[in-house]
């Protein structure tokens, strides 16, 4: 038998999406993605993105906090097995008052839809056929399953420069997830390059000088695009120094030591300099992960799905919706990708009910 609705995706979107149909009867069914090497050096494992960063200042609701609190929140409120998942975060601390974990927050929201009676699949969905309904969803290891409805909720993912001798470097000092890699010890007490001007960047150099003796944060303009207060945090650390107008023509390394340097080129003239790393950590922007839609769904230009109705979820196919930053190449926060994960749950059950689909 069909499922009433399927959500793919295991970020804000796709738990909150959970929490609302689940609560709505629609008893749910979430792929959140499967844990495996090739998902780990794209960045798409199971709770997405916020699962790849430290404190979440932002999302409403979780003010600083003691970190024991958050410990005996966690652990009153997750299934022990999944609290395990979280305990080497509170045995190292910190232990003052702090945000609420991005991993703690996306715990926190797979429970509470797991609370409302979401089934959860660890399987990534490779191809999904919307020109039959039920749709047909095929993951990558467990059976097929139909669908009546599709809630896509499945984010976008870091990006990388694109270069060859990045490639040649990718896990030997090549990253784009300073939370995963930023301790490991060929980073610390050593020079390490974050590419990027955003607040991602920002975000993974400011960690990084936790390990690294000089994070030099390299960006194209002489601007940063990231909000102000990530700004002065960032310029006022005696551990970042920035190397404006300038780009990363090159990573040097050999096969011995991994990464060994960059090369830097001016954006002004040309010139190029070397500069000595261990590591290089890229934040420049994301590609939205719509590989397994391509043929099915009408999407923009960089690859987002396009939402076709003012103020709805819905997309180019009728009972597939998409919440989260899949759809969302401009607001991009936790808290939006949450609200449209809701929006989209609510559109799935009206558009069931008015198909007569819903009982
Ligand atoms: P972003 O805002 O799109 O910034 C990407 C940065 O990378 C830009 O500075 C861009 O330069 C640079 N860039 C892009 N392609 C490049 C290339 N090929 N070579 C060199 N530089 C390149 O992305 P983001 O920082 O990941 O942030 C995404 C969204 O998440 C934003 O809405 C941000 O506010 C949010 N976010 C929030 C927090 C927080 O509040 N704690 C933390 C992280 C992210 P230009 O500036 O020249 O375009």
């Amino acid at each position: 038998m069909a499922e009433k609705v399927v959500i793919i995706g295991s970020g804000p979107a796709g738990w909150t999406a959970a929490i609302y149909a689940a609560r709505a009867n629609l008893e749910p069914l979430v792929f959140e993605g499967a844990i495996s090497e090739e998902n780990k050096l794209k960045g798409t494992l199971p709770l997405g993105q916020l699962a790849l960063t430290t404190e979440v200042e932002n999302f409403p609701g979780f003010p600083h906090s003691e970190g024991l609190a958050f410990a005996l929140f966690s652990r009153s409120a997750l299934l022990p097995g999944r609290f395990e998942s979280l305990k080497h975060q509170y045995e190292k601390g910190p232990f003052e008052k702090r945000a609420v974990y991005g991993p703690e927050l996306m715990e926190l929201m797979r429970q509470q839809s797991i609370n409302f009676g979401t089934r959860i699949v660890t399987d990534d969905i490779t191809s999904i056929d919307l020109k039959q309904h039920p749709f047909l969803l095929t993951p990558l290891e467990s059976p097929p399953v139909e669908a009546l409805a599709v809630i896509i909720a499945t984010g976008a993912r870091a990006n990388y420069l694109g270069i060859e001798s990045e490639e040649r470097f990718k896990n030997r000092g090549v990253s784009a997830c300073a939370v995963c890699d930023g301790a490991l010890p060929r980073f610390r007490n050593k020079p390490l390059v974050v590419v990027g001007g955003g607040d991602s960047a920002i975000e993974e150099g400011t960690y990084l000088t936790k390990f690294a003796s000089t994070v030099n944060l390299v960006h194209r303009r002489d601007q940063l695009r990231a909000s102000k207060i990530m700004q002065q945090r960032a310029l006022s650390n005696p551990k970042v120094t920035m190397k404006w107008n300038r780009v990363v023509s090159e990573v040097l390394g050999n096969d011995k030591d991994g990464v060994t340097g960059v090369r830097l080129k001016s954006t002004l003239d040309n010139s190029t300099e070397e500069l000595a790393c261990t590591g290089m950590f890229c934040a420049i922007g994301h590609t939205p992960n719509t590989d397994f839609l391509k043929g099915q769904l009408e999407l923009d230009e960089k690859g987002y799905i396009r939402w076709t109705t003012l103020n709805r979820t819905y997309t180019s196919i009728e009972g597939v919706f998409a919440s989260g930053d899949v759809a969302d190449n401009y607001f991009r926060q936790a808290v939006t990708a949450a609200g449209t994960g809701c929006m989209a749950a609510l559109d799935a059950e009206r558009w069931l009910a008015a198909k007569g689909f819903a009982h």
